[in-house]
This record gives C-alpha cells, sequence and structure tokens, in this order.
C-alpha cells in the first residue's frame, strides 16, 4: 500500500467499495489499484496488487504478498533482514532493522551495501583470527583487520598461540624427573645464552652458567666464542677440587652443540 499514485508503475481506479481497515478499527478508501517494483541491482521484486491509499502516511508492505508474488522467502532477526529466492535460495534483498521496523533499502542505498554489515553484531578476539587466516603473526592479523575495517576485540597483549608453538618446536618436551640432588656437586646445571645482539665493551657475545642443583650457587662466565665453554668447565671444576675438596658428579645441560666435547671427553 502506497500514499501516492506517483509510487505505482501503472494503476487503475478501484472499481470497488474495499476498504482497508487499520489498527484504530477505521476504514481507509483505496483510490488505485496498480503495479510497482523494487529493484537491486542483482534482482527485481515484482508488486503487482499495489493499494493507493491516500490517508496512509508510509508505505506498507505485505510480507505475505510479497512471498506469493514472487516465490521467496524472508528471514528476520533483530538485526535485519534476508530475502531469499525459495527454490535457489540466492539472496535477492537484504537489510537492517531500524527502531523496530524493517524499511526495505533504496536503490542508492543497495548500491554501495557496507561491506561491514555482518560483523557489526558482535566482535571478535584476535586469537580467534589469527586460527581462521592460517595463523599468521599478531602483527599480520592487526593488519588485514585493520584495511578491511573489521572490528576486533584484542586478548591480553601476550596472546600465545600453543599450536604455533608447537609447530615451530625442533625437540620434545624433556621428560621431569623427581631425582634430587641430595649434597653440593651431585649435579651441575649449565646453558649457554647468546650470541648477544651488542658485544660487551671487553668484546664478550656470550655467558656461560653453572647453576649447583643443590645449594643454588651460580658461576657465571662471560665468552667471546660458544668454543670457550669447555675450558670455563675445567676451570669451575678444578676450582670446586681444590676449594671444596671434591668434585662435581655430574653435568646437565640441554645437549647443545657447544657441550658434544664435553661429552666426548667423558668429562660428565
Ligand atoms: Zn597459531
Amino acid at each position: 500500500m502506497v500514499p501516492s499514485v506517483t509510487h505505482l508503475d501503472s494503476a487503475s481506479p478501484c472499481t470497488t467499495t474495499d476498504r482497508v481497515t487499520v489498527g484504530n478499527g477505521a476504514g481507509l478508501p483505496i483510490e488505485h489499484i496498480g503495479h510497482a517494483h523494487v529493484s537491486s541491482a542483482s534482482s527485481t521484486l515484482q508488486l503487482p496488487n499495489v493499494f493507493h491509499v491516500p490517508q496512509l502516511t508510509f508505505k506498507l508492505l505485505s510480507v505475505h504478498q510479497l512471498c506469493h508474488d514472487n516465490n521467496c522467502s524472508i528471514l528476520f532477526d533483530q538485526y535485519g533482514f534476508c530475502i531469499q529466492d525459495q527454490f535457489s535460495k540466492r539472496v535477492l534483498f537484504k537489510g537492517r532493522s531500524s527502531n523496530g521496523l524493517y524499511p526495505i533499502p533504496s536503490a542508492s542505498q543497495l548500491s554501495s551495501p557496507s561491506p561491514t554489515v555482518a560483523y557489526l553484531g558482535q566482535q571478535i578476539k584476535s586469537s580467534i583470527w589469527h586460527s581462521r587466516l592460517g595463523h599468521p603473526t599478531n602483527d599480520i592479523v592487526h593488519t588485514m583487520l585493520k584495511s578491511a575495517n573489521l572490528p576486533i576485540l584484542v586478548d591480553s597483549p601476550m596472546h600465545v598461540c600453543p599450536h604455533c608453538l608447537s609447530g615451530k618446536m625442533h625437540q620434545l618436551p624433556f621428560s621431569s624427573t623427581h631425582v634430587k640432588a641430595s649434597f653440593p656437586f651431585q649435579r651441575v646445571h649449565s646453558d649457554v645464552w647468546g650470541p648477544s645482539p651488542c658485544k660487551s665493551t671487553d668484546g664478550y657475545q656470550y655467558v656461560v652458567i653453572f647453576i649447583d642443583e643443590y645449594t643454588g650457587f651460580t658461576w657465571l662466565y662471560p665468552l667471546f666464542a660458544k668454543s670457550e665453554v669447555f675450558t670455563k668447565f675445567t676451570h669451575l671444576y678444578a676450582y670446586v677440587e681444590n676449594q671444596f675438596s671434591t668434585s662435581i658428579k655430574c653435568l646437565q645441560s640441554d645437549g647443545g652443540e657447544e657441550y658434544m666435547v664435553l661429552v666426548s671427553c667423558n668429562c660428565t
């Protein structure tokens, strides 16, 4: 139903005395019956039985009549509506709700649809986008979402993806042990750190650390190169023998290359 005959493509005077009954029970006269249409870029809906009712203020569309005349179905939810072809399920029209109503978008609105409409209802965590996009880095995820103008719910700044970590691991995790050292120097742990992004004032680039498991005492030696690990270990070994009248019974490391020379010398 339309309030002006100019909204109709073609019209002929109404020959009956039928009236349109509105909410307060009043009957509004019908002056013309005609044909109209609603077009989008890809489809046109035909409205073959449109009443011209001058006392109306707004144009009204019967959902039942629209579905009947165009073999379509309409889905409604709180965000908007979607008109689909009944058989192919192709989307013919879609629009957003406004103030409790579902206005049909004009042709100009349809020609420039907003690509973000479907995403306005919810914000998705960046960790979910990380998974959906094939596990790229956080910087790439944020750049892609920003360029697509998609809303994003940022996780904690230190979000770590366990699957990415597992995929980048070179070794299986070490099995845990419940055996604890029961006297000093029964087991000494060691690791090497480096290369440092910048050299020290003396030119050192690496650090080797030795930690006695029982006492927690720690020795730290700066290194020019990883190859010096063996020399530093023999230094510590002699130091322990001279100062404490005992010896290091066991050295535990991560099995890095710098410790292979110790293994080949049977130092452990
Ligand atoms: Zn990941």
